[in-house]
């Protein structure tokens, strides 16, 4: 319809940043699945890292975050198919947690994997650099927290 260029290509965002989401979300996973491995195999102090409980409370967070953002990421997946009327605050919602608990938790499986994390040998570290830019494409996150508050001041808070 002529004069609604922008509002369409702007709706067309939506999915895009629910796509990014998805993506840090499937790179964390494989993430903490191979420092799950990793910490089992690796010992320190005569044992495996794995049963210290430092590593054990980073892997149980690591899970906990990462499924929280992707329950975001179904609602917001499920309110764009169904064209709800905030579609847009919870895609900038979800792409803002799940970008932002992807990288934490790459760099978290990295940390567990001590120095050769940081090696290329092992898989974390390019995921660790492939989920870094998740926080900048298709919009920033800070751009993102623009979106929520200017949603909030049309719809006000979710309950
Ligand atoms: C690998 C890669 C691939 C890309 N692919 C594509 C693509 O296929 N298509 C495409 O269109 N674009 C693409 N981009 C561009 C990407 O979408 C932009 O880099 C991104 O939207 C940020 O814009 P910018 O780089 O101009 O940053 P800027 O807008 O210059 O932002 C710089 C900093 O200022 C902050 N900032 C800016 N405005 C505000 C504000 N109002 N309030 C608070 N903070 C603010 C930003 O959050 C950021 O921290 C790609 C970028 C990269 C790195």
């Amino acid at each position: 319809m002529e004069g609604e260029g922008f509002k369409i290509a702007m709706s067309g965002l939506d999915g895009g940043r629910i796509n990014i989401g998805a993506a840090s979300l499937g790179g964390a996973q494989e993430a903490l699945e191979r420092a799950l491995g990793y910490v089992n195999e690796r010992e320190q102090f005569g044992q495996p890292i794995a049963s210290f409980q430092a590593t054990q409370f980073k892997l149980a967070d690591m899970e906990t975050e990462l499924d929280a953002a992707r329950l975001m990421l179904y609602r917001a997946a499920s309110a764009l198919d169904t064209g709800h009327p905030q579609k847009t605050k919870y895609a900038a919602m979800a792409k803002r947690l799940a970008t932002d608990v992807g990288f934490s938790v790459a760099n978290q499986a990295l940390q567990l994997h001590g120095g050769y994390g940081y090696l290329r040998d092992y898989e974390v570290e390019r995921l660790v650099r492939d989920l870094r830019v998740h926080q900048i494409l298709e919009g920033t996150n800070e751009i993102m927290r623009v979106i929520i508050a200017r949603e909030q001041s049309r719809f006000g808070v979710s309950a």
